[in-house]
């Protein structure tokens, strides 16, 4: 059997040699992320060259994303690294503070002051120190400490219940977003976008540096969570981000909301990813916990596209272990999972365009028929997107002469990317080819039914109008 659910891992010191990349991939990554929040660009154009280099060398199809660090609003630096604070403590967060000690520390984002009122709660290092607000003098919080702990240089800051302003792209992201063209990342991922048009902002800043990349919204503020629907028009897909989400929102909300974001995201024809602590305890540990057994299991369950490593690839001691030990349990996760589609492809409503009808109209075929497989000839991968977007336990075969589609596709839950050469080949040619090559990679055999999508000319994007089933070895090459 055939994993349906992909495997996002974030690389990083663990993870940069090319032996560990290697087994990575060969353990189940079907999509990297370089994760901007650490490391040169130089860093990151290296390990794209060479997560590139491994996936060729083994003919698979390796998604690469770039997650934008966005104003995470950080504390600055203290002098002597960390520092200690005791509940009742008074502690100061001070804009115009340059080096932090056990009465204040400096904040790199200076507006910080204007969001915050007596009564704000503060949540620092994922909230697991929390500030009271007292007052606002100028460029200082004054604080006093609610649940202490020990405070480290950098950690982050967030506002519990969301309303910060800081803009979701920042001068840093910009810049980033120019090594994401030249890297040609597939995948860009903003970083806590409130609203449809901090996507339409990031997308216009991507364009203009010349680059494709599908656009993921990071949901991981109050804000986008009111906003989550034009967030969704305005982006290929969303990444339920439970890291931020959950100090924003409070921890007990983020399961529900979860499930929410991903039925919705389906609903729009859009992807999803479910990020953060996934299996936390294998950063140090061989094996996962139960716990993290159930929440990769629930999230493959509610419909995820992927499900996403942290610091377990990127720093963590047992980065292929952790990849591994994922891949079987969505694989046994989808097993249980009910998969017979009925009339709800029908009960769709209006379809608006011919290639959709005929995605739907396929898959209902498939899913009716006893099918082996669904093959879709796509340039742009909108067929395989809108007939992955149902579990349907069919699994759909996008071929397409597209590097970029191929690499992308490795995200769709339920598709399979191959390459295939459109090029001097007639449509039907393109068919018997494409039969061929499943053949030869053993997806199918002689006598099994798959269901065909195309387009009347090959190599139009957005032309499916077709379909055709077939009975895999009647038909000869010519
Ligand atoms: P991060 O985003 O790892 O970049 O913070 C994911 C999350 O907040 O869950
Ligand atoms: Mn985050």
């Amino acid at each position: 059997m055939q994993r349906s659910t992909k495997i996002v891992s974030t690389l990083g010191p663990a993870s940069n040699d090319s032996e560990t990349l290697e087994r990575l991939l060969s353990a189940g990554v079907n999509m990297v992320r370089l994760n901007f929040s650490h490391g040169t660009a130089q860093d990151h154009l290296d390990r794209a060259a060479l997560v590139r280099e491994i996936a060729r060398k083994h003919s698979r199809a390796v998604a690469v994303l770039v997650d934008l660090q966005g104003p995470k609003i950080r504390v600055g630096k203290f002098e002597q690294g960390k520092i200690e604070l005791a509940n009742g403590d008074h502690f100061t967060l001070d804009a115009n503070c340059t080096m932090g000690n056990q009465e204040r520390v400096g904040l790199d984002y200076k507006e910080l002051p204007n969001d915050v009122e007596s009564g704000t709660i503060l949540l620092l290092d994922d909230g697991r120190i929390v500030l009271e607000v007292t007052d606002v003098v100028g460029s200082e919080i004054h604080t006093v400490v609610k649940v202490g702990g020990f405070l480290s240089n950098n950690k982050g800051i967030n506002r519990q219940g969301g309303g910060l302003t800081a803009p979701a792209l920042t001068a840093k992201d910009m810049e980033d977003i120019k090594v994401a063209a030249q890297l040609q990342a597939d995948y860009v991922a903003v970083s806590f976008p409130k609203s449809g048009a901090d996507m339409y902002m990031a997308k216009t800043l991507l364009r203009a540096a010349g680059s494709k990349a599908l656009l993921i919204a990071k949901i991981e503020r109050t804000e986008a969570i009111g906003n989550l629907e034009e967030i969704l028009d305005a982006s290929d897909g969303i990444m339920v981000a439970r890291g931020d989400l959950a100090v924003e929102v409070g921890e007990a909300a983020v399961p529900g909301l979860q499930k929410k974001m991903i039925k919705l995201a389906r609903q729009k024809n859009k992807l999803t990813i479910t990020a953060t602590q996934m299996m936390e305890s294998m950063i140090s540990s061989p094996v996962p916990t139960r716990a993290e057994v159930s929440d990769v299991a629930n999230a493959v369950l509610d419909g995820t596209d992927a499900v996403m490593l942290s610091a377990e690839t990127a720093s963590g001691k047992f980065p292929v272990e952790t990849v591994t030990a994922m891949a079987r349990i969505c694989l046994e996760a989808e097993k249980s999972q009910d998969s017979k589609i009925n009339d709800e492809v029908l009960r769709q409503g209006a379809f608006t365009r011919v290639d959709q009808s005929i995605s739907m109209a396929a898959l209902f075929a498939a899913s009716h028929l006893n099918v082996k497989a669904i093959a879709a000839m796509t340039q742009s991968g909108s067929s395989a997107l809108w007939m992955s977007r149902f579990i349907s336990g069919v699994p759909i075969y996008a071929l397409t002469p597209e590097e970029s589609t191929y690499n992308r596709l490795a995200l769709f839950r339920d598709v399979y990317p191959v390459m295939i050469s459109h090029e001097n080949t007639n449509r039907e040619d393109l068919l018997v080819r494409a039969e061929v090559e499943m053949v030869r990679r053993g997806i199918v055999q002689h006598g099994d039914l798959v269901v065909f999508t195309f387009g009347d000319v090959v190599g139009l994007g957005g032309g499916t109008n077709s379909m055709k089933i077939v009975k895999v070895g009647e038909r000869k090459p010519r």
